[in-house]
């Protein structure tokens, strides 16, 4: 062994003193909330005052979740330093505010991709590279990166105990735990049926997947039991003896109206206190001060704002809908809650409208948001739902896409720009009046498609007097991106002239990044996406915005 390997492998075997590692997995069936249990477990030891790291581990090949289509993957969020991840990122960014980065999202592809370069650079020293512990090693060194500056590390392991593919990050935490037995803690988030038939909550299939973590050598230290209803004490002391268990460690986590209860639902049974215990840690005063009035506030709110959301990827309906929006969902609510209002969202596939009609389709909303999205399909009628929304001085929001096609309307129906389109529709239109950014152009030539878009976060300044000013109440601000396309800066002036409003560009002033229209209650779109930024106790300046105008205008 070389000098420079000896120190990369002991770096992975020690420890970072006093940095603790949760683990959380998930049982029984996938889509239970364990993102969201994380995300909750995250908050509540940070309102303790430390410092959390959240990891998210999806066990596909993929390098990020910038390739994978929407339906199937739901929502991608992206970072400020431009990492396209799982939509856990954007929950662990809104339960405990803080920006996360690349190093807070581990894939399959990117342990194995790191692996094989390793290999090729001759790093392991002519080593016989195997799974463990070379694959092992290298996840347990980027579950270290992530220490850096945390008191607690907190991993999501994605999927469910059992699957073939999450195997091997399973035995790195096994490892980690056998060298370090005080500082790691494996929480298992499982399911409780209550067959209608039986109106029972049945615990045996926790016991099983319990029984499927112990095969590989792990034993849960907690146990959260996500069910429809509260788990009582008698099904709580049953999952603890039968799953080896402190009953004190075994928490309930029920359906709730929304998420932002669970946090406070966990403190209620002590789950603070009892993790810190188990990671022999001292106990700490808690602060949740803020949170919980947040929580009341939301159960306190006067009717619902009637909501339209016209988007395209609904796949097999509309929970897949909810999935690939998760986070302009929750920044709708979050900016709802703040102007005192309930809201209730429809999806409606843009595809309808354009073969139904806006006016049918669209009629009694009091307020439409066009969403991100990619292709042709349904893109009339998203241009048509602009034009209704316009025309009817409907509160309007255009996220991405959605200001793209905000663009294509004006250009059409009010600058007269016959047949104006983006060349990601109609590559040949005589107005394309939205185009690819040039180096993107490249980039799609030699087919380079990962992690390629415009990405992350850029600044953006906003023009004196605009409504972009006044609702962010500064000059420059910096949001996140993810696209391909633009405003083409050839119509510009044309556009201006009609009465569109470019109220922000990039500081050279080349890229347009907002569009407003003066003399409607709302109406505006953006090139990047807001919805990356809001959180529950700081709604976003444009949503506040929009649900402010449409609180109004239901009056
Ligand atoms: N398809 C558009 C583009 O690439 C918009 C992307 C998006 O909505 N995220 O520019």
């Amino acid at each position: 062994m070389t000098a420079k390997s000896k120190t990369t492998r002991a770096k992975v075997q020690k420890l970072k003193k006093q940095t603790k590692f949760i683990f959380v997995s998930g049982g029984v069936i996938s889509g239970i909330g364990k993102g969201i249990t994380s995300a909750s477990i995250g908050a509540i030891l940070q309102s303790r005052g430390l410092k959390i790291a959240p990891v998210k581990v999806d066990m596909y090949l993929n390098q990020d979740a910038g390739t994978i289509r929407p339906q199937e993957h739901g929502e991608v969020f992206v970072t400020d330093d431009g990492m396209e991840t799982d939509q856990d990122l954007g929950h662990y960014e809104r339960f405990i505010d803080r920006p996360l980065n690349k190093i807070n999202y581990v894939t399959t592809g990117q342990i194995y991709g790191e692996v094989l370069r390793k290999e090729r650079a001759f790093e392991y020293d002519g080593e016989d590279v195997e799974a463990i512990p070379h694959v092992t090693d290298e996840i347990i060194r980027r579950f270290m990166l992530a220490a850096k500056n945390a008191d607690i590390v907190l991993v999501e392991l994605g999927g469910t105990v059992g699957e073939y593919q999450n195997a091997i990050f399973f035995e790195a935490t096994r490892i980690m735990k056998l060298k370090h037995p005080d500082d790691i803690l494996h929480i298992h988030v499982a399911y409780l049926p209550v067959p209608s038939y039986l109106g029972e909550m049945k615990s045996k299939p926790v016991q099983q997947s319990v029984r499927m973590l112990n095969s590989m050598g792990i034993e849960p230290d907690i146990i959260v039991g996500r069910a429809e209803t509260i788990i009582d004490d008698k099904r709580k002391e049953r999952i603890a003896l039968f799953c080896n268990v402190d009953k004190k460690a075994v928490f309930s986590n029920p359906d709730v109206k929304s998420i932002y209860e669970i946090p406070v639902i966990l403190e209620e049974q002590n789950a603070g206190d009892i993790i810190l215990e188990k990671l022999k840690m001292k106990p700490r005063k808690r602060d949740m001060k803020e949170w919980r009035s947040f929580v009341k506030k939301i159960k306190a709110v006067k009717k619902d704002l009637n909501i339209a959301v016209v988007g395209k990827y609904f796949g097999t309906g509309k929970f897949e809908l909810a999935d690939s929006y998760v986070s302009v969902i929750e920044s709708l609510k979050h900016a709802a809650w703040a102007n005192k209002h309930g809201i209730k969202l429809t999806w409606i596939d843009s595809l309808k409208v354009e073969n139904e009609g806006a006016k049918k389709i669209l009629v009694g909303f009091d307020g439409i948001v066009v969403p991100g999205g990619f292709g042709k399909r349904g893109t009339e009628g998203m241009i048509q739902t602009v034009e209704y929304a316009r025309k009817n001085k409907i509160p309007y929001l255009g996220l991405c896409y959605g200001m793209q096609m905000a663009t294509i309307e004006f250009a059409r129906n009010v600058a007269k720009l016959k047949n104006a389109n983006t060349t990601e529709v109609d590559d040949e239109t005589k107005h394309p009046v939205i185009h690819i950014m040039p180096d993107q152009e490249k980039k799609l030539l030699v087919r380079d498609y990962g992690a390629s878009m415009r990405l992350g976060s850029w600044d953006c300044v906003l023009r004196k007097g605009s409504q972009a000013e006044s609702l962010y109440k500064q000059r420059r601000i910096a949001e996140r991106h993810r696209h391909r396309y633009e405003v083409n800066n050839k119509y510009r002036a044309v556009l201006e002239k009609a009465g569109l409003v470019f109220s922000g560009t990039s500081p050279d002033g080349k890229l347009a990044e907002i569009i407003e229209l003066p003399g409607h209650p709302f109406f505006m779109g953006s090139q990047f996406h807001p919805e990356y930024k809001s959180r529950p106790l700081r709604p976003h300046p444009l949503f506040f915005g929009f649900m402010k105008a449409v609180a109004k205008g239901k009056k």
